[in-house]
């Protein structure tokens, strides 16, 4: 039956930067699915775990800075899940952050930051799933895109480069690992209320020109994610390869 295809019983979820916002959204989302968490953030998911175990999932924190994170680490991340619970079924790749500088002042550190958690994490935590989820031939990784994958952005360079770049490699990935039986996609998500979003959200002018352009007529909320999340983690999307998909209140569309 259809929605059967959707349930995720028994599969195991690593959520980057699930402690808060849209991770900790989807995170829930993918739990209330049926999947158990692994929840991965710099500072604690208390309240992502109560919720998640509320739900009568078991939800695991494993506490890792992103951007200092080398590669042999994300790679004993991946371990870890293993040997708790045996196998890793899907990932999503949420974890990100924004630094907002005219182009012209742009500092390296703002640019090493942002591309290290935002493109080269997401890069090799992806390898590093791929690698114990290839043998089950079997796993499902989501990208977690932006708008800035199709447009330029203002005063955001490092991260129009990185959103970019995300866009990039998963039709990269999807290409080498779609025979294999991992899927890779991507979700672009539009304007959301979040902690990433309050400075714009606060500059009133700022506000008001982003809200006009969105034919939905309203910021997008972190739970208005968890729909697309789960497809793209079930069997539902066992088809799907290497899209980029927006869920933007139809802001592209304009
Ligand atoms: P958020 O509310 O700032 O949440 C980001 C989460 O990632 C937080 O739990 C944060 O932990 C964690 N995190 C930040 N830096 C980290 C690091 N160095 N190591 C490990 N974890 C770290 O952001 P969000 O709006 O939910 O954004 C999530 C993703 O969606 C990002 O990739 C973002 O670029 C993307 N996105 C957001 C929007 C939007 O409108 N909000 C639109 C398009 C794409 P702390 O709580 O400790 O900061």
């Amino acid at each position: 039956m259809i929605l059967d295809q959707f349930r995720l019983d028994g599969q195991v979820a690593m959520v980057t930067g699930a402690g808060q916002g849209l991770g900790q959204a989807m995170a829930i989302g993918l739990a209330e699915a049926g999947a158990d968490i692994v929840g991965l953030d710099r500072g604690e998911c208390q309240d992502t775990c109560e919720i998640v175990q509320k739900i009568g999932r078991t939800f695991h924190q494993i506490q890792a800075d992103l951007i200092i994170t080398e590669v042999a680490v994300l790679n004993s991340i991946i371990q870890e899940v293993i040997q708790m619970f045996g196998h890793l079924d899907i990932l999503v790749n949420n974890a990100g952050i924004i630094r907002r500088t005219a182009a012209l002042e742009f500092s390296e550190k703002d640019w090493d930051d942002v591309l290290q958690i935002n493109l080269k994490t997401v890069f090799f935590l992806s390898q590093a799933a791929a690698r114990v989820m290839i043998p089950n031939g079997y796993g499902k990784i989501i990208n977690i895109a932006s708008m800035l994958s199709f447009q330029g952005g203002i005063l955001v360079p490092s991260y129009t480069a990185s959103k970019s770049a995300v866009a990039g490699i998963t039709r990269s990935m999807a290409n080498e690992w779609a025979k294999l039986g991992i899927n890779v996609n991507a979700i672009a998500p539009g304007y959301m209320a979040t902690a990433n979003t309050a400075p714009i959200r606060a500059d009133s002018q700022r506000s008001s020109t982003i809200l006009e352009r969105i034919p939905a007529g309203r910021w997008g909320t972190p739970e208005d994610l968890q729909g697309i999340t789960v497809f793209l983690a079930s069997q539902a999307s066992n088809y799907l390869n290497g899209a980029i998909i927006p869920v933007d209140g139809g802001w592209l569309t304009r």
